[in-house]
């Protein structure tokens, strides 16, 4: 058979959501994968980590056939099992725990290992049609989506092709360059084009800080104040928009008050940034009409993270980029989808009064925490997919705990047999997604990509949409859903969305979906009821209904929040874990070419820290805290800031000496108003492991 190149795209957990190009070689091997040429915000360019996905597919490591445990919970021994036998097991867990506890007592659990709409969302059917318990999905957006809304609105914002038009780019929280390459093509063309400036701000000094023009860094968790003081000097030196403000904002006297307290020299204090810098960068956004201000994660996962996104969201309020060709802002699209997936999620099913858990609590979930069960029964058996929750949910330890339970049923469907799968009673091998058919959501851009079926499957591998029908029929749930294929519920997706047929996505590859939200010159307001911009977030609003989180004592007008985990005696350092360029969580822990380049677990510290603490280069070391100790080794260098130390991607737990993953010292207390993890907002210790220089 000769090689064929075919259309397909990302299945991963990336706002890029890319349309792929890929060399099949035969119906069971790929050779190169490229970027799409076929979609425009893609234009050819992938990152390294999927560009070699073939180490991925044909992973020796791959799971090739249900097992069901013979030891102990977390050793990882297993035998092989029939598929009948293992789908039996699982409904039989299921069937028991309801009888036992109530239908809440069942857990279906999933996350972003996949991102297509009916491989990762169907599992909500069977939720919905069997009573289990709902999942809020918030261990990435958790922090982020309240701070957007809360001033913005809806979750959509300029088109990220704008940035074409744009003399100015902030990128803001965000390290394209490791993270989101397509992104950094297209500010690259607006600095080579029409000499558009870049602005990075971050807590240390990314490959993507690098790249800018006016790199800023600052202590982490304080962005808001930085936000707060630009503000405060475009509003002191008249570079405010005062029409904007007037016509499309809720600015009003007190808000100006309130904004002009805060100055440069009170956000120095706060953020470590000069007051001068404060002035230059405040004058330059001011000045700037055409500036784009494109908003990452990072400066979300933070106890205050909610107010940091508000905070920031307001800089292109009090400038009025938003009404200028190439200005405003973006963050993430979620909003203009219009994608109804009442069929392929089971939404005709769902039971507004069942328990809804916080997927980022499931070390609170599975160790009894009454506050994140919301007083209901415990949860005693679980499946779990596209998930590894041991390793990448906050307080692991917490978490294995949990998972270790005797009285706790868990069935894990994985592709490669992760921590968490060690600790299941069935393991379920996992189809990979060029091995089934599905539409994923473009969070970056503004297009549903396609990903059809192009390799035969691996071994005995199904989909998660096979698991889940499998379920459905031994435990007679009944839906339409349960009787249609992937390829019929994406067709039937797309016609009740009015958006044509999978004939016609096969043929182009994506749909696009425009944002909503009007568009630089074509502005007509804020897509908030009354059409203005929020500087009074109404933050209840936002709150999780039955979470009980306490929204009330946030920020009632746009400000810093100084709720952080602050450095002490004990504690001196705050750590911050933000991805590594070569692994997406712990995707790609497994690709030998993602494990040469990241090399291993590496803590980034300051010199001036390093000597402080006795620490060496390339030497071991310990952080901790009260929630745990892990080991990494120490690479000493002034791009992180003193006071600081960084730790880039999450390594499986086996790859740090002494066992425990990064996630150990993070804390699992949820973000206000919505939940979520602050994963940059730990306090730590460090010390060198004495007598290692290794
Ligand atoms: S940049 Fe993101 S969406 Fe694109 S190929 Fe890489 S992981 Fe996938």
């Amino acid at each position: 058979m000769e090689s064929v190149l075919l259309k397909s795209a990302c299945p991963h957990d990336c706002p890029s959501a890319c349309a792929l190009e890929v060399e099949r070689l035969s119906p069971t091997r790929i050779g190169k994968v490229r970027g799409g040429r076929h979609f425009d915000y893609t234009d050819g360019v992938i990152c390294a980590k999927v560009a070699r996905y073939a180490e991925r597919v044909h992973h020796p490591d791959r799971l090739t056939q249900p097992l069901k445990r013979k030891g102990s919970k977390g050793d990882g021994s297993f035998v092989p099992i029939s598929w009948d036998a293992a789908l039996d097991e699982i409904a039989n867990a299921f069937e028991v725990a309801s009888a036992r506890h109530g239908s809440e007592s069942v857990w279906p659990y999933h996350s972003g290992g996949t991102m297509g709409v009916v491989q990762r969302w169907g599992l909500d059917r069977l939720r919905h049609v069997m009573g289990y318990s709902g999942e809020k999905t918030t261990i990435c957006i958790g922090p982020s989506e309240p701070g957007w809304r809360a001033g913005v609105g809806r979750l959509e914002g300029t088109d990220p092709r704008h940035i074409a038009q744009s003399d100015l780019i902030i990128v803001w929280g965000g390290n394209p360059v490791s993270t989101q390459v397509n992104l950094m093509r297209h500010i690259q063309a607006a600095r080579r084009d029409r000499g558009a400036r870049l602005m990075v701000v971050d807590c240390y000094r990314t490959p993507t800080v690098e790249k800018a023009d006016l790199p800023v860094i600052l202590r982490p968790g304080t962005d808001a104040a930085l936000a707060c003081a630009l503000m405060c000097v475009m509003l002191e030196e008249g570079l405010a928009d005062q029409d904007f403000l007037t016509r499309y904002t809720d600015f009003g006297d007190d808000v100006e008050r309130h904004l002009r307290s805060r100055t440069p020299a009170w956000a120095a204090a706060i953020t470590g940034v000069d007051e001068d810098t404060i002035r230059t960068l405040g004058r330059t956004i001011g000045e700037t009409k055409r500036a784009f201000l494109r908003l990452g994660f990072g400066f979300t996962r933070s106890r205050n993270g909610a107010t940091n996104m508000h905070a920031v969201t307001a800089l292109p309020a009090v400038s009025g980029a938003w009404r200028h060709p190439g200005g405003g802002a973006f963050f993430l699209n979620l909003d203009n989808w219009g994608l109804d997936t009442t069929v392929a999620h089971g939404l005709d099913a769902k039971d507004p009064s069942v328990r809804v858990l916080d997927q980022s609590r499931i070390g609170a979930v599975l160790t009894g925490d009454p506050h994140a069960l919301l007083g209901g029964p415990p949860v005693a058996a679980m499946l779990m997919q596209n998930a590894n929750s041991a390793n990448v949910a906050p307080e692991s330890g917490l978490v294995r705990r949990g998972l270790a339970r005797t009285d706790l049923f868990v069935a894990v469907h994985e592709q490669f047999m992760t921590e968490t799968a060690a600790f299941a009673d069935i393991v379920l091998p996992a189809a990979m997604s060029f091995e089934y058919d599905d539409i994923y959501y473009g969070l970056g851009h503004t297009a549903i990509t396609y990903g059809p079926r192009l390799l035969e499957r691996h071994a005995d591998c199904r989909t998660n949409h096979e698991v889940v029908c499998g379920l459905a029929e031994r435990l007679g749930a009944e839906h339409a859903g349960f009787g249609m294929s992937a390829r019929e519920l994406i067709d039937r997706t797309l016609n009740d969305s009015g958006l044509g047929t999978i004939a016609r996505l096969e043929e182009k590859g994506y749909v696009e979906r425009p944002p909503t939200i009007s568009q630089g010159e074509s502005w007509e307001g804020f897509p908030n009821a009354d059409g203005r911009y929020r500087f009074r977030p109404d933050w209840s609003a936002l709150q999780m209904p039955g979470w009980d989180l306490p929204a009330a004592s946030m920020p009632a007008i746009v400000d810093y929040w100084d709720v952080i985990e602050q450095a002490s005696e004990q504690t001196p350092l705050r750590l911050v874990a933000p991805p590594a360029r070569m692994f997406l969580n712990t995707s790609f822990t497994q690709s030998p070419s993602s494990r040469a380049h990241e090399s291993r677990p590496t803590a980034l510290l300051h010199p001036d820290d390093a000597a402080r603490l006795g620490i060496e280069d390339e030497q071991r070391i310990v952080l901790g805290n009260p929630r745990g100790e892990v080991q990494l080794h120490a690479r000493i260098a002034s791009r992180a800031l003193p006071g600081t130390v960084v730790a880039e991607g999450i390594w499986p737990s086996r790859d740090h000496e002494g066992g425990a993953g990064i996630n150990q010292l993070i804390g699992s207390d949820p973000v206000l108003p919505a939940g979520g993890v602050a994963f940059h907002d730990s306090a730590v210790w460090a010390r060198p492991v004495l007598g290692d220089a290794s």
